[in-house]
């Protein structure tokens, strides 16, 4: 998992830095960086710095409207643990799941597509913690509660023209 003084230290160079508590349904949370990018490659280079600090079997939802550049910081992310290109990095809208880099280290689900909730096993990812896997899922809300713990979440927020507002938390188990 990441560590809060590691992820603030690296994730929050340029920007407002903060460890505030606050809870998540009833899971305590705390905020680890914030950040607010002006391009796609900005989101691209963030993910990519996110990624050091990702220690499998861990969770990352990613919440944020359609736009909001959910996909594109995956990009960066997925990139940055070294499983595959940006270019190969697209959303799995249709597929719900893709799988990256060999013997299944990452995947990368989107759930828009699902309507109410789905949970981990249904979409075959329920066995990440014996694999060591690293689960990025848009659309993250749509696990419910169903989403097994430790976890990160991230905000995305579309803020007119290229800027988005990229809020990282730890939810605690
Ligand atoms: P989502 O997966 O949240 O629906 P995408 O990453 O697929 O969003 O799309 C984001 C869109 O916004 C892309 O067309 C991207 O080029 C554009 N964009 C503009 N500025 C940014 C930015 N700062 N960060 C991410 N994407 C941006
Ligand atoms: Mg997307």
């Amino acid at each position: 998992m990441i560590g809060t003084t590691e992820i603030l230290f690296a994730v929050n160079r340029q920007s407002s830095s903060m460890s505030r508590q606050s809870t998540i349904g009833n899971r305590k949370s705390s905020i680890l960086a914030e950040r607010v990018t002006h391009s796609p490659e900005e989101t691209v280079r963030f993910g990519r710095e996110i990624a050091v600090h990702l220690q499998p079997p861990c969770l990352v939802l990613l919440e944020g409207d359609l736009g909001a550049g959910k996909t594109t910081l995956v990009k960066g992310i997925v990139a940055g643990l070294g499983a595959a290109s940006e270019d190969e990095v697209t959303s799995p809208s249709f597929t719900l799941v893709h799988e990256y880099g060999s013997a299944g280290r990452v995947y990368h689900a989107d759930l828009y597509r699902i309507e109410g909730t789905r949970d981990l096993a249904t979409l075959g990812l329920e066995d990440i913690s014996s694999q060591a896997a690293t689960v990025l899922v848009e659309w993250g809300e749509k696990l419910g509660d169903n989403a097994p713990l430790p976890c990160v979440k991230i905000r995305m927020e579309h803020r007119g023209s290229d800027d988005r507002r990229i809020l990282i938390e730890r939810v605690e188990a």
